[in-house]
């Protein structure tokens, strides 16, 4: 996913927002890779341009060499609906559906054989540990129950990326430890590629990598456990 020179600017006239000043980063294939800032730095415009749910006012977002703001009708649902999963801080189920039913909606959409459907439930449910909640409605559930059935729909149509925006901001800490362990096993062991906003230090400390933003620029980069001579600022130094 590549995010070149990335500007959005809310309202017109004396009544503008900058909420994105020029914004360039990639994230690779396996990445888990975080964004920190404050509230009101420009995240939430950030993540919602990527799944395209607001329209940038300048610069590129490719996936996979495809400016993702060209894609029109079927592209733009198969993009929307298979290549991104997102995890909302407020879960975003559906109040009258199972978790069951919750998780299963997406795959009903694209077409997944019955079969196929079943075994990625079961294998989804055994890892988030879901399997006795499947069957209740989200109020029955708690916040981290919730959350680890929103996480199980957003992976079901195994997406090509994760982006979660404050997932861990309505659970307590140990609700947020155990989804966070779970999401930094998903990365590391299936490879599974995540882009997470935060302002949680916590929720952050699973990333491999953090862009840190204020006012709609990026300011700092962190990398961990990449040696220091394989760092370009580590060139830029000497
Ligand atoms: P964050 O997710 O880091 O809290 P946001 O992306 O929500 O930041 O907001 C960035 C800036 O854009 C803030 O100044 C916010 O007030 C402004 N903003 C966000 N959404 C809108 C909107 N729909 N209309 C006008 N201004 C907005
Ligand atoms: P976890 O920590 O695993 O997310 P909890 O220990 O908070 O779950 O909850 C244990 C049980 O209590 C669950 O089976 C859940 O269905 C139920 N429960 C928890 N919170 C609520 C709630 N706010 N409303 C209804 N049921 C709840």
């Amino acid at each position: 996913l590549e995010i070149d020179s990335l500007r959005k600017t809310y309202g017109k006239g004396n009544n503008q927002t900058k909420a994105l000043n020029g914004i360039t980063f990639q994230v690779m294939a396996g990445e888990f890779l975080g964004i920190m800032g404050s509230s009101g730095s420009g995240k939430s415009t950030l993540l919602n341009c990527i799944a395209t749910v607001i329209r940038p006012t300048g610069g590129r977002i490719r996936m996979r060499e495809t400016d993702v703001h060209s894609l029109r009708g079927a592209d733009l649902a198969e993009y929307r609906g298979k290549k991104i999963g997102y995890l909302f801080q407020s879960f975003e189920l559906l109040d009258n559906l199972t978790g069951r039913e919750n998780i299963l909606l997406p795959l009903s959409l694209h077409g997944v054989p019955a079969k196929e459907s079943r075994e990625r439930l079961q294998s989804l449910s055994d890892y988030l540990e879901i399997t006795d909640v499947l069957d209740k409605f989200p109020a029955q559930m708690s916040g981290g129950q919730q959350q680890r059935i929103a996480a199980a729909r957003a992976l079901i149509l195994r997406p090509d990326i994760i982006l979660a925006d404050e997932p861990t901001g309505a659970l307590d800490s140990g609700n947020a430890k155990s989804l966070m362990e779970k999401l930094s096993g998903l990365n590391q062991e299936h490879n599974t590629t995540i882009l997470m906003v935060t302002h949680d230090a916590n929720a952050a400390s699973y990333c491999k990598r953090i862009l840190f933003i204020q006012d709609g620029v990026i300011f700092h980069e962190l990398r961990k456990n990449v040696p220091e001579e394989s760092r370009p600022e580590f060139y830029e130094r000497i």
